[in-house]
């Protein structure tokens, strides 16, 4: 019928749209590096803001004491701490709490956010028991991992650039957050000192790095989407100061700005840009991350709805509401393997309320799920290519055989199985045979929490 012929042609429209056959993903690639380049030349000279974190010596093993870090970058934030033994002993211990943000305070008030937040680390701090040894005399140390835009101004100060991934609270922008956290603590008598301030991909790296040497950048695929890398501090020439002793400096690429003329944005792309908190910002995360994947897929299914009566003849109400379609939902639909595609049919009614659905509108769904899903892997795998390219670790050289390994963090990564083996595949297939041997791809569970806490560690006040 008319109805099934139009549903089909939005999909096949939309998917052609979407496509990244190999030589696209290569151009994506090209861009990135290229984009790297002129971020690294100079400030502003490019969409890729390429932050130097002043991290210039990850963790190696030695570190030894009770450290703290606390890690805001989502939904949810962790307070988390760990006793490390050094060279032999490691981690001896390690416990972490998870509390989430009531959405009002991601909207709010800078003091009420950092409020809400001190209270919670104060509460974890007056817990602490059995195995952890704070040194006599001397303050707790914290790594703070924000996973925001900050302009860093030492490796324990920077002020904020703008917020993402849905927070917007004016007052926190150019102010420089470890103070802001450190008022906050001081109004409950914390006696507790921040030593590092770093990103969720810098204490990825950072984590990652302490577990395998060969570890040289990091990527986010959560709420957002970002990477960091260690890039060789002669190859900064924005960089003014004195060149650190390692020869190194972790960048914080911001990758989730990224944006080409290679990344085509279909019209839904486009509307849900315009719609959202940051609009012309965060486009490649807005084609990649958790945060959206959900969202883009509602409003192919609304186009279905409203054009070619998907779900009868008046469009389902709730499918009018933005981000009601969850990454998780849309994953679990995806997934499903049942004959008659029973969870899709469970997802539509009890989140859009859609019930009776035939099997052929859930197979058009699940294969929505997969278009959209697809692209946001592949995409992923273009911007890993050309973080190795910029190292120029994408061939090999005079038969010499390099590791790479990239640590991978984050929940969609983590829990989104066709996302993640599609990413994994299509690095494989851009790097060919040879070099994809020396690629690693390892996942860095938590590897932010207790990253930060070892970059505490080594950069503790009493080293
Ligand atoms: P953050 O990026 O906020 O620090 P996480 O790394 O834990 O948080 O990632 C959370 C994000 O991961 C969620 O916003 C969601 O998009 C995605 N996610 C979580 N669980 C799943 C799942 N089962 N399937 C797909 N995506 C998921
Ligand atoms: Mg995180």
């Amino acid at each position: 019928s008319g109805k099934w012929a139009r549903a089909m042609a939005i999909l096949r429209e939309f998917e052609e749209k979407c496509g990244t056959p190999i030589g696209k993903l290569r151009q994506v690639a090209d861009a990135m590096t290229v984009e790297m380049h002129a971020g690294l030349a100079s400030e502003g000279g490019s969409k890729l803001k390429m932050l130097i974190s002043y991290v210039d010596n990850l963790p190696t093993g030695n570190e030894k004491g009770l450290f703290y870090a606390l890690d805001l970058g989502g939904t949810n934030f962790r307070v988390l701490r760990v006793q490390l033994g050094g060279t032999d002993n490691r981690v001896v211990k390690q416990e972490f709490e998870e509390v989430s943000i009531p959405p009002h305070l991601m909207t709010g008030s800078s003091e009420a956010l950092f409020d809400f937040i001190a209270q919670a680390l104060a509460k974890f701090v007056a817990e602490e028991g059995e195995g952890f040894h704070p040194a006599p005399g001397r303050q707790r140390e914290l790594g703070f991992t924000f996973s925001f835009p900050v302009r860093q101004t030492s490796i324990s100060s920077g002020t904020l650039i703008k917020w993402t991934k849905g927070f917007n609270i004016e007052d926190t922008v150019g102010e420089d957050v470890v103070g802001e956290l450190t008022k906050a603590m001081e109004k409950l008598k914390l006696d507790m000192r921040v030593t590092a301030l770093v990103n969720d991909t810098i204490g990825t790296l950072a984590g990652g790095r302490y577990h395998d040497n060969d570890v040289i950048a990091a990527v986010i695929l959560g709420t957002g989407t970002n990477a960091a890398y260690v890039e060789r501090a002669h190859a900064i020439p924005k960089w003014h100061g004195l060149l650190p002793k390692s020869g190194e400096m972790v960048i914080n690429m911001e990758w989730g700005n990224f944006r080409s003329s290679h990344l085509s944005l279909t019209e839904y792309d486009q509307a849900l840009d315009v719609e959202s908190l940051n609009p012309g910002e965060q486009i490649f995360e807005k084609l990649i991350s958790g945060m959206y994947l959900g969202e883009i897929v509602r409003r192919v299914l609304f186009k279905m709805a409203e054009e070619a009566a998907l779900f009868g003849e008046t469009v389902p109400p709730k499918l009018k509401i933005p981000f009601i379609l969850r990454t998780p939902h849309m994953s679990a639909m995806h997934h499903d393997t049942s004959s008659d595609l029973k969870v899709v049919g469970s997802k539509l009614k009890d989140i859009l309320e859609i019930s009776n659905t035939s099997l052929k509108t859930r197979k058009i769904i699940v294969e929505l799920c997969d278009i959209v899903a697809t692209r946001g892997a592949r995409l992923s795998a273009a911007g890993i290519l050309g973080i190795l390219k910029k190292l120029g670790r994408d061939t090999v050289r005079d038969g010499e055989k390099q590791k790479s390994v990239v640590a991978l963090d984050g929940g969609l990564y983590e829990h989104y199985t066709k996302f993640r083996t599609t990413m994994e595949d299509t690095l494989k297939e851009l790097l060919g045979d040879g070099v994809a041997g020396n690629v690693f791809i390892e996942h860095s569970n938590d590897g932010s929490g207790i990253g930060a806490a070892l970059l505490a560690a080594s950069h503790s006040q009493y080293l």
